[in-house]
């Protein structure tokens, strides 16, 4: 049961988890039956007991990475039930058209879950497997990564809890992190200039199947599907600056009346927007980025806690997911921990980095679409109807493959490049071309050397 030698559920554990929300839960469940005994410390009071005051209902988009996991722990068929599979985003242009874009080309959809329900499931699945403990209103405050050992705040005092080892899955503002940085580990948190508040939208006049957002430049209103037919809003916008951003609105101006001139359509869905707009929290967004993320054999980091991400291509928490697949896969395939958390690593941070770097950018291609599709645009999609199975689109990719992110964001990169190469040497004619003479005029999949020339079409 124990690749350790030990199978105690009394005592000290072997490994201390600090934050028991969506990763921390995950990573007990696929850790314990492997590795030994297993403490969650969590801050917070179990909120399956005590439902947070304010009810949130934040929502969190399922994909291929996360379905893995959630397989892999048994808990896939429960988190199905309360899903709402969507198959595309539709956007409502401020001309009053939409546009709908699927998110696979093959008609899969993506998964829409309230987070509240999927964390509730996650707890129950990481209490119900053997060797996992979690304990609830524990404050880590720091951690001794030679020992090793955690000090732990509760309502009685402090103390030293000593483990094998301690992972850290306590979120964006990790307190674990600091251990590492005082090893060298260059950590860089950015609050981000955008902020969001969600808002309860009425069910009955938006299409059910599909996520719906209103861009309006410096602001963006998004709304997924919820099983009850309710949808689960946020606005985005800006903390600083003029308006529309939360600083206009500190400053004066009336934030349902700025609402109301960027997002007619929702305001007039949302008979109590003006009342939620001046009720509903403001939450702040935050990227973390850290170039070490683990200690030796006793040290290392899962989730939001090295990678949090903008939330915009749906994959804080998916990749999150995959972090403890791939941490447990490592260890297994290496003789000990200081190996496998070494491989861990390499194998993780370069495709943390470019999953929040797509995550970002992803903000301003929906805030801004373009009015019409540019000759790239047009381009790029008729390269990937044509050959579906080398120009695979970016979203579809990250949300419906296990690939590798950075490798998916090479190769978007070289997509960028050949689609331009293209329009320089054919004009944008090409763009509407017979499908036999673009054919012809694409160079063969040898990315790193094809140049236009090798297509042998002039
Ligand atoms: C608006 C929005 C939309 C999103 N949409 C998506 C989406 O569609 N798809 C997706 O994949 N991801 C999405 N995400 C990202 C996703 O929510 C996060 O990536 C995910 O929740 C991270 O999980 P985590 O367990 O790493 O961190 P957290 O969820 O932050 O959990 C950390 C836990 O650690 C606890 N903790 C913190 N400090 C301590 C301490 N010192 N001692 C003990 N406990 C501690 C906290 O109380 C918390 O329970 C979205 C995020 C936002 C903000």
């Amino acid at each position: 049961m124990n690749g350790n030698g030990t199978n105690h559920t009394d005592g000290n554990p072997e490994t201390v988890i600090v934050g028991a929300g969506l990763v921390g839960a995950v990573t007990a469940c696929y850790l314990a039956p492997r590795f030994g005994t297993v403490t969650l410390l969590e801050k917070r009071a179990d909120p399956r007991l005590e439902p947070p005051p304010e009810r949130r209902s934040l929502v969190v988009m399922l994909s291929a990475r996360g379905w893995r996991a959630l397989s892999d722990l048994g808990v896939a068929d429960a988190v199905r039930r309360i899903c709402v599979p969507l198959h595309g985003r539709c956007g409502h242009l401020s001309d009053g058209r939409t546009r709908l874009t699927p998110y696979s080309r093959d008609g899969q959809p993506i998964w829409a879950v309230e987070r509240r329900r999927l964390h509730q499931i996650l707890l129950d699945a990481a209490e119900a497997t053997p060797g996992v403990r979690i304990r609830f209103g524990q404050r880590v405050r720091s951690v001794d990564l030679d020992e090793p050992a955690v000090l732990v705040e509760d309502r009685h005092g402090s103390r030293r809890l000593t483990c094998r080892r301690v992972l850290g899955c306590d979120g964006a503002h990790s307190a674990v992190r600091a251990a590492l940085e005082a090893r060298g580990a260059r950590v860089e948190v950015r609050k981000l200039d955008l902020a969001y508040q969600e808002i309860d939208v009425p069910a009955g006049r938006l299409d059910p199947g599909v996520t719906h957002f209103w861009p309006a430049g410096k602001a963006m209103f998004a709304a997924h599907p919820l099983p009850s037919g309710k949808l689960s809003g946020s606005l985005f916008m800006r903390l600083g600056g003029p308006a529309p951003s939360y600083a206009a609105a500190r400053g004066g101006q009336d934030l349902s009346e700025m609402f109301a001139a960027h997002f007619p359509e929702p305001t007039a869905i949302i008979p109590d927007i003006a009342e939620q707009l001046a009720t509903k929290a403001v939450s702040t967004l935050t990227t973390v980025r850290c170039d070490r993320w683990v200690w030796r054999d006793t040290f290392a980091l899962l989730g939001d806690s090295c990678h949090a991400m903008a939330p915009f291509m749906g994959q804080g928490m998916n990749c999150g997911f995959e972090d403890a697949r791939v941490l447990v896969a490592c260890l297994d395939a290496s003789a000990d921990w200081a190996a496998g958390l070494a491989a861990y690593e390499k194998s993780r941070t370069e495709d943390a980095d470019a999953i929040s770097r797509l995550s970002y950018r992803h903000y301003f291609t929906m805030a801004n679409p373009p009015r019409e599709e540019t000759s790239a645009d047009v381009l790029r999609g008729r390269l990937t109807v044509l050959f579906p199975d080398r120009f695979v689109p970016l979203y579809e990719r990250c949300a419906f493959s296990e690939e590798s992110y950075a490798s998916v964001l090479r190769d978007d990169r070289r997509l960028d490049r050949l689609v331009a190469d293209l329009l320089a040497r054919y004009g944008t004619g090409l763009v509407s071309a017979p499908d036999d003479r673009l054919r012809a005029c694409t160079p063969p999949p040898t990315p790193t050397t094809a140049t236009l020339e090798d297509s042998g079409c002039s």
